[in-house]
């Protein structure tokens, strides 16, 4: 599952529209089609894409979000159909095969993220290393606080603003996170332990931190006003990894959370049923302003 750097394409020289993104296209729809009809009907339904931040060019193309969407969907009834055989009485080798096409759905829609992500500037496909000394880093020493649980909310005494899918004028198409509304300084916390995928700033996102997490998801923390932890760097549940803020494209003090199937924008999940899928309960208004 390390696909942390994508060796296998070369890097794309024209813009998406050319011949390598014809050939990505085609890579997709071959993974696709590997999955068979009515695999599940109870994956992800969300079709959003663009993030608050998103300023892909790539992204313009209706076509495209369609065909990305399509895919994500696609996984997530795969991933749906590889747990509920897991459950079942499945055979060994019927799981090895619903995993291998989840996988090889995963694979086919990081492809044409990471090379529209590369064309259109996307900081996290871009890959900043050596760049992000622009950040505003904080404090690394603090220990991580113990958790009994291995999965947690990613900040506290928030309230949830706007939604994953929702429609807005902030949004080019659907929103792809979930907002919780908090004020600017409050600690922002890693939802399970992974890896630091990425730390980025001065985009439409912000200050943001991309955690991967050992099963495969990836999860975004946006608009930090600080970040406390460093690409490549390991956290545990719970982990503070930064503060809130209202850096990037926004119109008030919020932490945007995503989980995405790849680190790219364009590969998020609804976030809420994936955290109650982990027995994390993230509710209502505890605090309306
Ligand atoms: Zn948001």
């Amino acid at each position: 599952m390390g696909r942390e750097h994508h060796a296998r394409l070369p890097r794309p020289r024209a813009r998406f529209r050319g011949a390598t993104g014809a050939a990505l296209f085609a890579l997709l729809l071959l993974a696709l089609a590997a999955v068979p009809a009515g695999a599940g009907a109870d994956g992800a339904s969300g079709d959003g894409l663009l993030g608050d931040g998103s300023r892909g060019n790539g992204f313009r193309s209706d076509s495209f979000r369609k065909e990305a969407a399509r895919a994500v969907r696609a996984h997530e009834r795969a991933r749906a159909r590889v747990d509920r055989l897991r459950e079942s009485d499945a055979s060994p080798t019927e799981v090895k095969d619903a995993e291998r096409r989840r996988k090889a759905v995963r694979a086919g829609l990081w492809d044409l993220l990471w090379a529209t992500g590369r064309n259109s500037g996307d900081p996290v496909a871009v890959d900043p290393s050596g760049q992000d000394s622009r950040c505003p880093f904080g404090d690394r020493s603090r220990p991580p606080e113990r958790r009994a649980h291995p999965w947690t909310a990613p900040t506290r005494r928030y309230w949830l603003s706007a939604g994953y899918a929702a429609k807005g004028s902030r949004w080019a198409h659907r929103h792809t996170g979930q907002d919780f509304a908090v004020d600017s300084g409050t600690p922002v916390y890693a939802v399970g332990a992974g890896t630091v995928r990425a730390t980025t700033c001065g985009d439409g996102f912000g200050n943001q931190v991309v955690v991967r997490h050992r099963d495969g998801y990836f999860t975004q923390y946006a608009h930090l006003s600080r970040i406390d932890v460093r690409k490549g760097g390991r956290v545990t549940a719970g982990q503070r990894i930064g503060l809130s803020g209202s850096t990037g494209n926004v119109t008030g003090p919020h932490l945007h959370f995503e989980v995405r199937i790849t680190p790219y924008v364009g590969s998020a999940v609804p976030p809420l049923p994936w955290l109650r899928r982990k027995d994390v309960e993230v509710t209502g208004a505890p605090a309306l302003p």
